[in-house]
């Protein structure tokens, strides 16, 4: 199928219209351009999944186009891994992987500041020291938790409470409380109503809780209060291992979200119970991140940002790009909030980023997707699925046959993933 330019753009503002534009008012740009440019710029807002993939595929499509990336952090933290190292499997410099090579052999200028304010009329961003003006914009910014859903998860409760939901301080808070928690302890792991980044996420990481107590804490307990009806992901699979290995660890309770936490006596409620926790480990409901307000990507009232899938432009501002755990998955198709998924949209809007700087038409988009997990410290499960574009919903949709689990739980799979992890960071950042 070929799509004319036309086609994309109109299908591209589809049911959207012009939501919230005529609300929107600019905050005062005060600063100037800090960064004059001299030919056609792509500028990226973050440097993680989605971000980083993007800013390295424009530069190897086409070099003439210069690519400035914002990103606050100043290395790449890996959420894939990131469970390993809360089960003592890793080290969080297993998982840290430097933007070097990004600058030094892919000629990205990294900016490492955040953007506090977008102008879509002026095709402009704000970082700290004045503004940064681009041809289009790509934002791939990750999520918010939504922490003031939950009585008490304030400052002071998510110090007692780490959700440990990006890489960084508190998987490693997570990690030392777990090892410093006295043998017969009880451990609370909170998981949020879907759709939420990573859907095994927080089963992998229960799996991988529970084995370290097994063989590290004897006589803990792990209570999982799930605010779903069943787990998510990989359900059957997860359950087996459970049952094979964790028997008199795991209390594993579906539609039991959490709605108050108490940092000062350790207890965490549900609807059912009040349980106090020697480690807690609250994981709130999620949307996409407050930076893609800035430009009101995300119409009042929905959680995620509204794209066409066939070049990620926003349907709100069709200049601007997002992908990654930010888009809203009912426009783009049946795909989960992974790193892997963010890494193929990603590729799919460079290229459409490098082909309509360029005047061409964009080409067909495909994706594709593996999600490993540990069930031990030896064992992984995994779900694939290949994606093809689906003319008759206008959306990315599995090709049956291309996708599947895996038909257990092997030595194979966690290895597997331990490579896919490694190859993956030097696609987006070697
Ligand atoms: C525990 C865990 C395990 C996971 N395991 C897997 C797995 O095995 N496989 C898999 O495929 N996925 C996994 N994921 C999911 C994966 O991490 C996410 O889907 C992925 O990170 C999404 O990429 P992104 O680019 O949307 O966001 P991110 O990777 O979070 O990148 C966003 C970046 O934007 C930056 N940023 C945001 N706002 C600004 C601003 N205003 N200015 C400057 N910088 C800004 C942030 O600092 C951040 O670096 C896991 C997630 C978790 C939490």
């Amino acid at each position: 199928m070929t799509i004319t330019r036309r086609k994309f753009l109109t299908n591209g503002m589809a049911g959207v219209g012009t939501v919230g534009l005529a609300s929107w008012s600019l905050p005062a740009f005060a600063q100037g351009e800090i960064m004059p440019k001299s030919g056609p710029r792509v500028v990226v807002i973050g440097g993680g999944w989605g971000g980083a993939t993007a800013a390295k595929y424009i530069r190897l499509q086409d070099p003439s186009i210069e690519v400035v990336m914002i990103e606050r952090e100043p290395v790449f933290r890996s959420c894939p891994i990131s469970n390993w190292v809360i089960g003592g499997l890793k080290e969080m410099g297993d998982i840290t992987v430097s933007y070097s090579a990004l600058k030094t052999k892919h000629g990205i200028k990294v900016v490492h500041d955040t953007v506090t304010g977008i102008d879509p009329g002026r095709q402009m961003v704000r970082v700290a020291d004045g503004m940064i003006s681009y041809d289009r914009l790509i934002v791939s910014p990750g999520i918010t938790l939504l922490n003031d859903e939950i009585d008490g998860l304030d400052a002071v409760g998510r110090a007692v409470f780490p959700a440990a939901w990006s890489a960084g301080a508190e998987t490693q808070q997570l990690r030392e409380e777990l090892a410093a928690m006295p043998a017969g302890g009880t451990v609370v792991l909170s998981v949020p109503f879907g759709p939420y980044r990573c859907p095994p996420g927080p089963y992998e990481r229960t799996s991988l809780i529970a084995d370290y107590l097994k063989k590290n804490k004897p006589g803990s307990k792990l209570i999982v209060l799930d605010s779903n009806e069943k787990i998510i992901s990989k359900g059957k699979l997860f359950k087996a291992a459970w049952d094979a290995y964790y028997e008199g660890i795991i209390d594993y309770r579906t539609d039991n979200a959490v709605i108050k936490v108490d940092a000062s006596t350790r207890t965490i409620s549900t609807d059912f119970d009040d349980i106090r926790a020697d480690v807690g480990n609250i994981i709130p409901n999620q949307r996409a991140s407050d930076t893609v307000d800035l430009a009101h990507l995300r119409p009042d009232g929905r959680r995620w940002c509204p794209v066409n899938p066939w070049t990620y432009q926003s349907t709100i501002h069709p200049e601007i790009h997002v992908v990654g755990d930010a888009t809203d998955a009912t426009t783009v198709g049946k795909v989960p909030k992974s790193g892997f998924i963010a890494n193929s949209m990603a590729k799919v809007c460079a290229a459409a980023t490098v082909a309509l700087i360029n005047g061409e038409e964009p080409a067909r988009p495909s994706m594709a997707n593996t999600c490993y997990s540990l069930v031990s410290g030896t064992e992984g499960i995994s779900v694939t699925a290949v994606y093809d574009w689906d003319d008759a919903s206008g959306k990315m949709a599995a090709i049956k046959g291309a996708k599947g689990l895996s038909p257990g739980r092997f030595e194979i799979v966690a290895a597997n993933a331990d490579d896919w992890a490694r190859a993956i960071w030097s696609d987006m950042l070697g």
